[in-house]
């Protein structure tokens, strides 16, 4: 049965499961505990150019919107540009009310995960950054130790977590340990290609046009996602159009107020009656305050304050 001999190209196979592997990046996911690692350089520059820096330090902004693909937004000051999200930060007199949206300290880092034995991208705050930075910088440690290939040491970072942490917050440590992990043996064949790849691994700059709207969204509490912007808009018209429906038979009737169904759902508060135009009319339009989610100007204010320029 010579024509049933299977003729399977495992090398192929291989060497394809090995591009899959590494076609995404894994990530150095950070467990309650000890983290062995080995580090690596952060480009190969540092064989050719020289280089000075292990990590790729970028900025970035959380808190802006809740919503999927703008949960963090990358900062352009990465790349010494200016931010129109800094700017606004910069700006506004209520400190308290920006310092969620101020841009934060990220830190990309190659590293090879001593548990599952692959390499990886590691993304981490300043805390860890700080740590490596003291091994960097002490003539016991230094590059070789840290990111010589043959000659990189063992580290490991310690994550006490919240709960079990004096301060309330997760706490992480860097230590170093003396046992030499050479790497030569141990890197995928592309690992050359892997480790350059690693700038790349920060997401996109959005243009200054594009960031500047975010702002504006935030600031009128609007979302960035068009379909969700026209669905809470809806909302909106339906419930200004009961409201307003309303105003109309009480002017005709008189009658004791009674809500619509919708709107007795929807509604935290009862509504006000409201026969003079707000003196915050067009100028304070914020939909997640309580203020204008009972205001029956709800929607016309909204129009004035997004026309305003
Ligand atoms: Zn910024």
């Amino acid at each position: 049965m010579g024509s049933f001999e299977l003729k399977v190209d495992l090398d192929k196979f291989r060497q394809e499961e090995q591009e899959r592997k590494y076609s995404y990046s894994a990530f150095f996911e950070i467990k309650p505990g000890e983290n062995p690692l080995r580090l690596l350089p952060r480009s190969m520059k540092i064989f050719t150019e020289g280089d000075y820096l292990f990590a790729h330090r970028y900025f970035v902004h959380y808190n802006m919107f809740d919503v999927q693909g703008y949960r963090m937004i990358v900062c352009p000051t990465t790349y010494k540009d200016t931010c129109p999200i800094c700017e606004y930060v910069s700006q506004e007199v209520d400190k308290e009310k920006v310092g969620r949206i101020r841009r934060q300290e990220r830190f990309l880092y190659n590293v090879f995960d001593l548990v599952d034995e692959t390499l990886k991208v590691m993304e981490t705050g300043p805390q860890i950054y700080d740590g490596f930075t003291r091994y960097w910088l002490d003539s016991e440690w230094g590059p070789p130790k840290m990111v010589g290939i043959d000659t990189g040491c063992m580290f490991k970072i310690v994550l006490v977590p919240a709960e079990k942490s004096s301060t309330g917050w997760n706490h992480y440590d860097v230590v170093a340990t003396p046992k030499v992990v050479d790497l030569t043996s141990k890197l995928p064949e592309n690992w050359v290609e892997i480790v350059d790849s690693l700038e790349s691994k920060i997401s996109l700059v959005r243009s200054k046009e594009e960031l500047s709207k975010l702002v504006e969204y935030y600031v009128k509490g609007i979302s960035p996602v068009i379909e969700e912007t026209k669905k809470r808009e809806e909302v909106f018209e339906e419930r200004a159009r009961e409201l307003e429906e309303l105003a109309k038979q009480q002017v005709k009737g008189n009658q004791q107020l009674v809500l619509p169904k919708t709107v007795q759902v929807k509604q935290e508060a009862p509504v006000q009656q409201q026969s003079k135009v707000p003196d915050c009319f067009g100028l304070n339009f914020a939909p997640r305050d309580q203020r204008c989610k009972v205001c029956v100007y709800w929607t016309k204010c909204r129009d004035a304050f997004i026309s305003a320029e």
